[in-house]
Protein backbone atom coordinates (compact mmCIF):
# COMPACT_ATOMS: atom_id res chain seq x y z
CA UNK A 1 0.00 0.00 0.00
CA UNK A 2 1.31 3.88 -0.95
CA UNK A 3 0.09 6.61 1.31
CA UNK A 4 0.47 9.90 0.26
CA UNK A 5 2.22 12.29 2.91
CA UNK A 6 -1.18 13.95 4.37
CA UNK A 7 -1.96 17.50 3.43
CA UNK A 8 -0.93 19.63 6.12
CA UNK A 9 -0.58 23.54 6.40
CA UNK A 10 3.28 23.17 7.98
CA UNK A 11 5.89 20.82 8.57
CA UNK A 12 5.71 19.91 12.40
CA UNK A 13 9.60 18.11 13.13
CA UNK A 14 10.93 17.99 9.65
CA UNK A 15 12.46 14.73 8.30
CA UNK A 16 14.84 16.19 6.09
CA UNK A 17 17.47 18.59 6.17
CA UNK A 18 18.68 21.13 3.63
CA UNK A 19 20.37 20.98 0.14
CA UNK A 20 23.37 22.86 0.89
CA UNK A 21 24.09 20.81 4.24
CA UNK A 22 24.24 17.18 1.67
CA UNK A 23 26.85 19.23 -0.56
CA UNK A 24 28.95 20.25 2.75
CA UNK A 25 28.97 16.99 2.93
CA UNK A 26 30.08 15.47 -0.15
CA UNK A 27 32.67 18.61 -0.48
CA UNK A 28 34.17 17.28 2.64
CA UNK A 29 35.53 14.49 0.68
CA UNK A 30 37.84 16.19 -1.21
CA UNK A 31 41.40 16.78 -0.40
CA UNK A 32 41.76 20.09 0.53
CA UNK A 33 38.52 21.39 0.29
CA UNK A 34 36.85 24.68 2.60
CA UNK A 35 32.71 24.75 1.77
CA UNK A 36 31.50 28.04 1.31
CA UNK A 37 27.67 28.25 1.54
CA UNK A 38 26.58 30.99 -0.66
CA UNK A 39 24.17 33.01 1.18
CA UNK A 40 23.24 34.24 4.69
CA UNK A 41 24.73 33.46 7.81
CA UNK A 42 21.82 31.16 9.55
CA UNK A 43 22.35 28.61 6.26
CA UNK A 44 25.83 27.71 7.49
CA UNK A 45 25.28 27.91 11.01
CA UNK A 46 22.58 25.38 10.97
CA UNK A 47 24.19 23.24 8.52
CA UNK A 48 27.62 23.72 11.13
CA UNK A 49 25.34 22.49 13.94
CA UNK A 50 23.97 19.57 12.61
CA UNK A 51 27.13 18.18 10.93
CA UNK A 52 28.89 18.49 14.74
CA UNK A 53 26.32 17.07 16.64
CA UNK A 54 26.14 14.12 14.46
CA UNK A 55 29.82 13.20 13.61
CA UNK A 56 31.44 15.48 16.66
CA UNK A 57 33.94 16.61 14.64
CA UNK A 58 35.08 20.67 13.99
CA UNK A 59 33.21 21.97 11.19
CA UNK A 60 34.70 24.84 9.12
CA UNK A 61 31.84 25.73 6.84
CA UNK A 62 32.16 29.42 5.47
CA UNK A 63 29.88 31.74 4.54
CA UNK A 64 29.22 34.28 1.76
CA UNK A 65 27.04 36.26 4.51
CA UNK A 66 24.49 37.85 3.07
CA UNK A 67 22.87 40.61 4.19
CA UNK A 68 20.24 43.21 3.09
CA UNK A 69 22.01 45.03 0.40
CA UNK A 70 23.74 41.68 -1.28
CA UNK A 71 19.68 40.34 -1.37
CA UNK A 72 18.62 43.17 -3.24
CA UNK A 73 21.80 43.65 -5.32
CA UNK A 74 23.31 40.28 -5.22
CA UNK A 75 26.53 38.75 -3.60
CA UNK A 76 29.29 39.78 -5.58
CA UNK A 77 31.51 41.61 -3.67
CA UNK A 78 30.54 39.27 -0.51
CA UNK A 79 31.88 36.31 -2.75
CA UNK A 80 35.22 37.97 -3.88
CA UNK A 81 35.70 39.01 0.04
CA UNK A 82 35.37 35.02 1.60
CA UNK A 83 37.10 33.70 -1.45
CA UNK A 84 40.21 35.70 -0.85
CA UNK A 85 39.86 35.39 2.73
CA UNK A 86 39.65 31.72 2.53
CA UNK A 87 42.66 31.72 0.13
CA UNK A 88 44.67 34.06 2.58
CA UNK A 89 43.64 31.76 5.92
CA UNK A 90 42.89 28.43 4.51
CA UNK A 91 45.26 28.15 1.24
CA UNK A 92 42.82 25.65 0.56
CA UNK A 93 42.99 23.37 -2.54
CA UNK A 94 39.60 24.09 -3.96
CA UNK A 95 36.94 25.57 -2.69
CA UNK A 96 33.28 23.94 -2.40
CA UNK A 97 30.73 26.53 -3.58
CA UNK A 98 26.98 25.75 -2.94
CA UNK A 99 24.38 28.17 -3.12
CA UNK A 100 21.32 28.81 -0.34
CA UNK A 101 17.56 29.15 -0.87
CA UNK A 102 18.35 33.30 -1.01
CA UNK A 103 20.79 33.17 -3.53
CA UNK A 104 18.77 30.58 -5.73
CA UNK A 105 15.69 32.86 -5.34
CA UNK A 106 17.48 36.35 -5.92
CA UNK A 107 18.93 34.63 -9.20
CA UNK A 108 22.59 34.68 -8.41
CA UNK A 109 24.54 34.44 -11.73
CA UNK A 110 26.76 32.11 -9.16
CA UNK A 111 28.81 30.88 -12.34
CA UNK A 112 29.22 33.82 -14.33
CA UNK A 113 30.56 35.48 -10.78
CA UNK A 114 33.19 32.65 -10.04
CA UNK A 115 34.23 32.88 -13.85
CA UNK A 116 34.44 36.74 -12.98
CA UNK A 117 36.33 36.00 -10.36
CA UNK A 118 39.00 33.40 -11.81
CA UNK A 119 39.52 35.57 -14.43
CA UNK A 120 40.19 38.43 -12.20
CA UNK A 121 42.55 36.77 -10.04
CA UNK A 122 44.90 33.46 -11.10
CA UNK A 123 45.45 33.44 -7.18
CA UNK A 124 42.25 32.47 -6.22
CA UNK A 125 42.35 28.55 -5.47
CA UNK A 126 39.78 26.66 -7.82
CA UNK A 127 35.89 26.92 -7.01
CA UNK A 128 33.33 23.58 -7.79
CA UNK A 129 30.26 25.57 -7.41
CA UNK A 130 26.77 23.46 -7.36
CA UNK A 131 23.43 24.76 -7.29
CA UNK A 132 21.43 23.73 -3.99
CA UNK A 133 18.33 25.43 -3.60
CA UNK A 134 16.56 23.43 -0.53
CA UNK A 135 12.91 24.10 -2.28
CA UNK A 136 13.91 21.60 -4.56
CA UNK A 137 15.47 19.26 -2.46
CA UNK A 138 16.62 18.14 0.37
CA UNK A 139 20.55 16.37 1.90
CA UNK A 140 19.83 13.43 0.04
CA UNK A 141 19.74 15.62 -3.37
CA UNK A 142 22.07 18.11 -2.66
CA UNK A 143 24.91 15.00 -1.86
CA UNK A 144 24.09 13.68 -5.19
CA UNK A 145 24.03 17.01 -7.05
CA UNK A 146 27.44 18.08 -5.64
CA UNK A 147 28.91 14.58 -6.51
CA UNK A 148 27.95 15.12 -10.11
CA UNK A 149 29.26 18.90 -10.29
CA UNK A 150 32.19 17.74 -9.11
CA UNK A 151 32.89 14.39 -11.04
CA UNK A 152 31.31 16.66 -14.20
CA UNK A 153 33.90 19.27 -13.44
CA UNK A 154 36.92 17.52 -12.72
CA UNK A 155 36.96 13.58 -14.08
CA UNK A 156 38.97 14.14 -17.27
CA UNK A 157 38.65 11.07 -20.60
CA UNK A 158 41.28 9.17 -21.65
CA UNK A 159 42.90 5.46 -22.08
CA UNK A 160 41.18 3.30 -20.04
CA UNK A 161 42.75 2.53 -16.64
CA UNK A 162 42.70 -1.24 -14.46
CA UNK A 163 40.60 0.99 -11.59
CA UNK A 164 36.65 1.66 -11.07
CA UNK A 165 34.99 4.21 -9.66
CA UNK A 166 32.52 3.50 -5.96
CA UNK A 167 30.11 6.12 -5.20
CA UNK A 168 28.89 4.97 -2.18
CA UNK A 169 26.04 7.66 -1.45
CA UNK A 170 26.27 9.57 1.94
CA UNK A 171 27.27 6.96 4.25
CA UNK A 172 29.13 6.90 7.44
CA UNK A 173 33.26 7.03 7.54
CA UNK A 174 32.93 3.46 9.01
CA UNK A 175 31.38 2.45 5.83
CA UNK A 176 33.36 3.88 3.72
CA UNK A 177 36.30 2.90 5.14
CA UNK A 178 35.20 -1.15 5.31
CA UNK A 179 34.67 -0.32 1.49
CA UNK A 180 37.96 1.05 1.19
CA UNK A 181 39.13 -2.51 3.15
CA UNK A 182 36.97 -4.47 0.96
CA UNK A 183 38.78 -3.07 -2.53
CA UNK A 184 42.22 -3.61 -0.81
CA UNK A 185 41.02 -7.20 -0.05
CA UNK A 186 40.10 -7.56 -3.55
CA UNK A 187 42.64 -6.23 -5.01
CA UNK A 188 41.02 -3.35 -7.06
CA UNK A 189 42.28 0.23 -7.24
CA UNK A 190 39.38 2.55 -6.93
CA UNK A 191 37.96 5.79 -6.54
CA UNK A 192 35.83 5.63 -3.99
CA UNK A 193 34.13 9.47 -3.99
CA UNK A 194 33.46 11.07 -1.39
CA UNK A 195 35.74 10.09 0.39
CA UNK A 196 35.50 11.71 3.99
CA UNK A 197 36.26 8.53 6.29
CA UNK A 198 39.12 10.33 7.57
CA UNK A 199 38.13 14.02 7.35
CA UNK A 200 34.63 13.39 9.50
CA UNK A 201 36.13 10.73 11.95
CA UNK A 202 40.12 11.37 12.10
CA UNK A 203 42.03 11.27 15.19
CA UNK A 204 42.54 13.92 17.80
CA UNK A 205 45.30 16.21 17.46
CA UNK A 206 47.35 19.08 19.45
CA UNK A 207 47.29 21.30 17.16
CA UNK A 208 43.89 22.48 15.43
CA UNK A 209 43.55 21.33 11.37
CA UNK A 210 41.28 23.44 9.97
CA UNK A 211 41.40 21.30 6.78
CA UNK A 212 41.22 17.85 7.88
CA UNK A 213 43.47 15.76 6.46
CA UNK A 214 42.10 12.99 3.75
CA UNK A 215 39.51 12.72 0.70
CA UNK A 216 40.07 12.52 -2.40
CA UNK A 217 42.23 14.62 -4.61
CA UNK A 218 41.62 16.31 -7.44
CA UNK A 219 44.57 14.64 -9.41
CA UNK A 220 42.90 11.17 -8.74
CA UNK A 221 39.34 12.50 -9.13
CA UNK A 222 40.32 14.04 -12.60
CA UNK A 223 41.25 10.10 -13.69
CA UNK A 224 37.53 9.12 -12.42
CA UNK A 225 36.47 9.13 -16.14
CA UNK A 226 38.88 7.02 -17.50
CA UNK A 227 38.02 4.24 -15.12
CA UNK A 228 36.52 0.60 -16.36
CA UNK A 229 33.07 1.79 -14.71
CA UNK A 230 31.61 3.14 -11.97
CA UNK A 231 29.48 1.12 -9.11
CA UNK A 232 26.60 3.46 -7.77
CA UNK A 233 25.37 2.38 -4.60
CA UNK A 234 21.17 4.03 -4.52
CA UNK A 235 18.02 2.47 -5.71
CA UNK A 236 15.78 5.40 -5.82
CA UNK A 237 18.68 6.91 -8.04
CA UNK A 238 17.66 7.67 -11.62
CA UNK A 239 19.71 7.85 -12.94
CA UNK A 240 22.56 9.22 -10.37
CA UNK A 241 25.78 10.94 -10.66
CA UNK A 242 27.54 8.51 -11.73
CA UNK A 243 25.11 8.96 -15.58
CA UNK A 244 27.48 11.81 -15.94
CA UNK A 245 31.18 9.82 -15.95
CA UNK A 246 28.99 7.57 -18.79
CA UNK A 247 27.51 11.09 -20.72
CA UNK A 248 31.01 12.57 -20.62
CA UNK A 249 33.60 9.86 -20.57
CA UNK A 250 32.17 6.61 -21.92
CA UNK A 251 32.66 4.88 -18.45
CA UNK A 252 29.74 2.03 -17.61
CA UNK A 253 27.86 2.38 -14.91
CA UNK A 254 26.86 -0.45 -12.61
CA UNK A 255 24.14 0.98 -10.58
CA UNK A 256 23.31 -1.28 -7.49
CA UNK A 257 21.12 -0.79 -4.16
CA UNK A 258 22.76 0.22 -0.95
CA UNK A 259 24.81 -3.73 0.32
CA UNK A 260 22.98 -4.41 3.51
CA UNK A 261 22.41 -7.73 3.86
CA UNK A 262 23.44 -10.92 2.93
CA UNK A 263 21.58 -10.53 -0.72
CA UNK A 264 22.56 -6.93 -1.60
CA UNK A 265 26.42 -7.51 -0.33
CA UNK A 266 26.67 -10.40 -2.43
CA UNK A 267 25.27 -8.55 -5.44
CA UNK A 268 27.42 -5.48 -4.61
CA UNK A 269 30.67 -7.50 -3.74
CA UNK A 270 30.67 -9.72 -7.02
CA UNK A 271 30.10 -6.48 -8.98
CA UNK A 272 33.47 -5.01 -7.70
CA UNK A 273 35.26 -8.70 -7.58
CA UNK A 274 33.65 -9.10 -11.56
CA UNK A 275 35.70 -5.25 -11.88
CA UNK A 276 39.01 -6.60 -10.51
CA UNK A 277 38.49 -10.31 -12.82
CA UNK A 278 39.29 -11.67 -9.01
CA UNK A 279 37.45 -14.16 -6.69
CA UNK A 280 36.19 -12.84 -3.68
CA UNK A 281 38.52 -13.37 -0.60
CA UNK A 282 38.61 -15.56 1.84
CA UNK A 283 37.63 -13.22 4.44
CA UNK A 284 34.93 -11.86 2.68
CA UNK A 285 33.33 -15.69 2.32
CA UNK A 286 33.89 -15.99 6.24
CA UNK A 287 32.21 -12.54 7.38
CA UNK A 288 28.99 -14.12 5.10
CA UNK A 289 29.53 -17.25 6.79
CA UNK A 290 29.11 -15.72 10.32
CA UNK A 291 26.42 -13.53 8.89
CA UNK A 292 23.93 -16.49 8.22
CA UNK A 293 24.95 -18.38 10.98
CA UNK A 294 23.69 -15.30 12.99
CA UNK A 295 20.88 -15.29 11.22
CA UNK A 296 20.16 -18.60 11.83
CA UNK A 297 20.54 -18.40 15.46
CA UNK A 298 18.72 -14.90 15.62
CA UNK A 299 15.78 -15.93 13.50
CA UNK A 300 13.27 -16.79 16.23
CA UNK A 301 13.64 -13.40 17.63
CA UNK A 302 13.13 -11.19 14.63
CA UNK A 303 10.69 -13.82 12.29
CA UNK A 304 7.44 -12.05 11.86
CA UNK A 305 7.68 -9.05 13.98
CA UNK A 306 6.99 -5.06 12.36
CA UNK A 307 9.16 -2.89 11.78
CA UNK A 308 9.12 0.74 10.85
CA UNK A 309 11.64 2.25 8.55
CA UNK A 310 12.98 5.92 8.67
CA UNK A 311 15.53 7.66 6.61
CA UNK A 312 16.89 8.95 3.56
CA UNK A 313 15.23 6.91 0.84
CA UNK A 314 18.47 4.67 -0.72
CA UNK A 315 19.18 3.48 3.11
CA UNK A 316 15.13 3.16 4.09
CA UNK A 317 14.86 1.06 0.80
CA UNK A 318 17.84 -1.28 1.73
CA UNK A 319 17.21 -1.47 5.74
CA UNK A 320 13.28 -2.34 4.72
CA UNK A 321 15.10 -4.95 2.19
CA UNK A 322 17.46 -6.13 4.73
CA UNK A 323 14.57 -6.49 7.57
CA UNK A 324 12.37 -8.61 5.14
CA UNK A 325 15.55 -11.06 4.50
CA UNK A 326 15.66 -11.71 8.26
CA UNK A 327 12.02 -12.68 8.20
CA UNK A 328 10.77 -9.22 9.59
CA UNK A 329 7.77 -7.40 8.10
CA UNK A 330 8.01 -3.92 7.31
CA UNK A 331 4.99 -2.37 7.78
CA UNK A 332 6.32 1.56 7.24
CA UNK A 333 9.27 2.87 5.09
CA UNK A 334 9.01 6.83 5.22
CA UNK A 335 11.25 9.26 4.69
CA UNK A 336 11.86 12.94 4.31
CA UNK A 337 12.89 12.89 0.53
CA UNK A 338 10.33 13.19 -2.21
CA UNK A 339 11.69 10.95 -5.57
CA UNK A 340 8.57 9.26 -6.22
CA UNK A 341 10.61 5.84 -6.42
CA UNK A 342 10.93 4.72 -3.04
CA UNK A 343 7.56 2.40 -3.89
CA UNK A 344 9.47 1.01 -7.06
CA UNK A 345 12.50 0.44 -5.70
CA UNK A 346 11.08 -1.51 -2.69
CA UNK A 347 8.66 -3.87 -5.23
CA UNK A 348 12.07 -4.52 -7.11
CA UNK A 349 13.95 -5.32 -4.04
CA UNK A 350 10.90 -7.74 -3.27
CA UNK A 351 9.69 -5.60 -0.33
CA UNK A 352 5.74 -6.23 -0.66
CA UNK A 353 2.92 -4.20 1.41
CA UNK A 354 4.76 -1.64 3.19
CA UNK A 355 3.26 1.68 3.74
CA UNK A 356 5.03 4.41 1.92
CA UNK A 357 5.62 7.87 3.21
CA UNK A 358 7.52 10.34 0.87
CA UNK A 359 7.99 14.25 2.06
CA UNK A 360 6.84 13.17 5.41
CA UNK A 361 7.95 15.03 8.90
CA UNK A 362 8.58 13.07 11.62
CA UNK A 363 4.85 14.37 13.30
CA UNK A 364 3.00 12.62 9.92
CA UNK A 365 5.36 9.55 10.92
CA UNK A 366 4.58 9.24 14.59
CA UNK A 367 0.58 8.97 13.21
CA UNK A 368 1.21 6.18 11.27
CA UNK A 369 3.57 4.59 14.12
CA UNK A 370 0.70 4.84 16.41
CA UNK A 371 -1.53 3.79 14.26
CA UNK A 372 0.42 0.38 13.08
CA UNK A 373 2.22 -0.26 16.25
CA UNK A 374 5.39 -1.98 15.00
CA UNK A 375 7.47 -3.55 17.10
CA UNK A 376 10.66 -2.09 16.44
CA UNK A 377 12.02 1.16 14.19
CA UNK A 378 14.89 1.85 12.77
CA UNK A 379 15.47 5.58 11.72
CA UNK A 380 17.77 8.39 13.19
CA UNK A 381 17.75 10.32 16.22
CA UNK A 382 14.73 12.27 15.36
CA UNK A 383 12.33 9.26 15.51
CA UNK A 384 13.11 9.42 19.17
CA UNK A 385 10.55 11.21 20.89
CA UNK A 386 7.08 9.34 18.41
CA UNK A 387 9.02 6.00 19.93
CA UNK A 388 9.25 7.35 23.35
CA UNK A 389 5.82 8.42 23.16
CA UNK A 390 4.64 4.53 21.81
CA UNK A 391 7.11 2.68 23.85
CA UNK A 392 8.83 1.40 20.61
CA UNK A 393 12.24 0.87 20.98
CA UNK A 394 14.69 2.10 18.43
CA UNK A 395 17.93 1.31 16.65
CA UNK A 396 19.94 4.33 15.63
CA UNK A 397 20.38 4.13 11.82
CA UNK A 398 21.29 7.14 9.25
CA UNK A 399 21.37 10.49 9.56
CA UNK A 400 21.28 12.52 12.20
CA UNK A 401 21.86 10.54 15.10
CA UNK A 402 22.45 13.09 17.59
CA UNK A 403 21.38 11.76 21.12
CA UNK A 404 24.26 9.18 21.02
CA UNK A 405 28.38 9.39 20.16
CA UNK A 406 29.93 7.25 17.55
CA UNK A 407 27.59 8.08 14.99
CA UNK A 408 30.36 8.17 12.34
CA UNK A 409 31.28 4.59 13.80
CA UNK A 410 28.21 3.15 12.74
CA UNK A 411 28.62 0.11 10.06
CA UNK A 412 25.87 -0.53 8.07
CA UNK A 413 27.49 -1.87 5.04
CA UNK A 414 28.25 -5.05 3.42
CA UNK A 415 28.68 -8.58 5.87
CA UNK A 416 29.83 -7.17 8.68
CA UNK A 417 28.07 -3.57 8.92
CA UNK A 418 24.49 -5.96 8.08
CA UNK A 419 26.19 -8.66 11.00
CA UNK A 420 26.45 -5.28 13.55
CA UNK A 421 22.55 -4.30 12.54
CA UNK A 422 21.26 -7.67 12.96
CA UNK A 423 22.99 -8.08 16.52
CA UNK A 424 22.13 -4.55 17.35
CA UNK A 425 18.16 -5.10 16.31
CA UNK A 426 18.00 -9.18 18.00
CA UNK A 427 19.35 -7.57 20.83
CA UNK A 428 17.50 -4.46 20.68
CA UNK A 429 14.12 -6.85 20.75
CA UNK A 430 15.42 -8.95 23.44
CA UNK A 431 15.87 -5.80 26.10
CA UNK A 432 12.83 -4.49 25.31
CA UNK A 433 11.05 -7.54 25.94
CA UNK A 434 12.80 -7.44 29.00
CA UNK A 435 12.35 -4.33 30.20
CA UNK A 436 8.45 -4.93 29.59
CA UNK A 437 8.69 -8.39 31.94
CA UNK A 438 7.66 -8.74 35.09
CA UNK A 439 9.63 -11.64 35.73
CA UNK A 440 12.67 -10.21 34.38
CA UNK A 441 14.65 -13.67 32.89
CA UNK A 442 18.06 -13.58 32.31
CA UNK A 443 18.30 -16.58 30.08
CA UNK A 444 16.47 -15.72 26.87
S1 LIG B 1 17.12 28.95 3.97
FE1 LIG B 1 17.38 27.18 2.59
S2 LIG B 1 19.61 26.87 2.49
FE2 LIG B 1 19.22 28.20 4.28
S3 LIG B 1 19.07 26.76 6.02
FE3 LIG B 1 16.99 27.11 5.25
S4 LIG B 1 16.63 25.42 3.80
FE4 LIG B 1 18.86 25.56 4.12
Amino acid sequence: MIAAAPVRPATTNTCRVCAPLGAVLAFRGLRGCVPLVHGSQGCATYIRRYLISHFREPMDVASTSFTESSTVFGGKSNLATAVTNLRDQYAPEVVGLCTTCLAETIGEDTRGLIRDLAAADPTLPRLIHVATPSFKGCQHKGFHDTVEAILRQVAEGGERLRQVNVLAGPVSPADLRHLREVLAAIGLPAILFPDYSETLDGPSLARYEPIPAGGIGLDELARAGRSACTIQFGDTLEPGPGAVLEQLHGVPLVRLGLPIGVQASDAAFAALADAAGAALPESLAAERGRLVDAYVDGHKYVARRRVAVVGDPDLAVALAAFAAEIGMIPVLVASGAATGRMAQALALRGVAGAEVLEDADHDSIGARLAALKPDLVLGPSKSYPATRSLSIPLVRVGFPVHDRIGAGRILHLGYRGTQRLFDEVVNTLLGHAQDLSETGYAYL
